[in-house]
């Protein structure tokens, strides 16, 4: 079986929290059978006075040590995955770290980014985060970068973003739009979560979501446990999503995590509770990872 994540935040964490301690590790990795793992160039919590090219160069050179020195191993291609070893997909959170330059998605393009954040949590040069609910859509620019990145098959990210400009990516869009670590707002009404028309638009349009292991997007309490991301996940598929949906973990861009899966070694605890609510191996399988690659497939990988 094929495992892919979506969203990590483990670079930022390595190269600017150094007091903290990366969950999502090569030996973790290899304990939860992972086969690709996403890992995202974060452009930092201040927007555009936080510097978020230089941020976002440092994490890719973190990439690059990595690979050198830990054996981690960058996928040109998501098709690239394979079971039994482990490849690391390089994505963006926040546009910001093209500071509005059309050349840069052709830069962060050569670096191997493959997925990219249209906002994070602030405004940009892009268009507007979930978080201050902005009824305005997609910015001239915006479209400007995201046509370029189509032209790439960079995928759009729209986790975080906006829904006036999701509703502008399903509507006008030549991709199909991709949430790398949202949650279904039916379960748990926050921002940064999915409404169930989001989620069935996901569908018709040939999208796809990665569920977020963040206990607070998962529930009320900021307590979680595993089968609560199956529950999210059971949730998307009766939506029709079965073919569209996966996981999204935001391990290292999450302070707490579900009690059980604290790492990527806990993957296998996400996949006994779908087997244990009935889910077909083969149905297991699309959601491990399958389904991901597909959506890649859609983009013309
Ligand atoms: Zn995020």
């Amino acid at each position: 079986m094929i495992i892919c994540d979506t969203h990590c935040d483990t670079l930022n964490m390595r190269v600017f929290h150094k007091d903290e301690t990366p969950c999502v590790t090569m030996e973790h990795m290899v304990q939860g059978g992972v086969s690709l793992q996403t890992c995202a160039l974060f452009a930092g919590s201040k927007g555009m006075s936080d510097h978020p090219y230089e941020r976002a160069i440092a994490q890719y050179n973190e990439l690059c040590r990595l690979s050198r020195e830990e054996g981690w191993e960058k996928a040109n291609s998501p098709l690239d995955a394979e079971e039994g070893k482990v490849k690391i997909l390089l994505s963006v959170e926040g546009g910001e770290i093209f500071e509005g330059k059309v050349e840069r998605v052709d830069e962060f393009y050569g670096y191997g980014v493959r997925m990219s954040g249209v906002t994070w949590n602030n405004e940009n040069e892009m268009g507007h985060p979930a978080k201050h609910g902005s009824k305005e859509g997609i910015k001239p620019r915006g479209w400007e970068l995201l046509r370029r990145m189509a032209e790439h098959k960079i995928a759009v990210d729209t986790s975080h973003l906006n829904e006036a400009g999701f509703w502008d990516i399903v509507d006008h869009h030549s991709q199909p739009p991709l949430a790398s670590h949202s949650c279904a707002k039916a379960l748990r009404n926050h921002f940064r979560n999915l409404t169930d028309d989001q989620i069935r638009a996901m569908v018709q349009r040939g999208g796809w979501i990665g569920v977020n292991f963040y206990p607070w997007f998962l529930g009320d309490t900021g307590k979680a446990v595993a089968e609560d991301i199956v529950t999210h996940i059971d949730y998307m598929c009766q939506l029709g999503a079965d073919r569209h949906v996966g996981f999204g973990s935001d391990f290292d861009g999450i302070e707490v995590w579900p009690d059980d899966c604290s790492s990527p070694a806990g993957v296998p605890l996400v996949i006994d509770g779908l087997r244990r609510r009935g889910y077909s191996e083969e149905a297991i399988a699309r959601i491990a990872g399958d389904n991901f690659l597909d959506y890649y497939r859609r983009l013309g990988w």
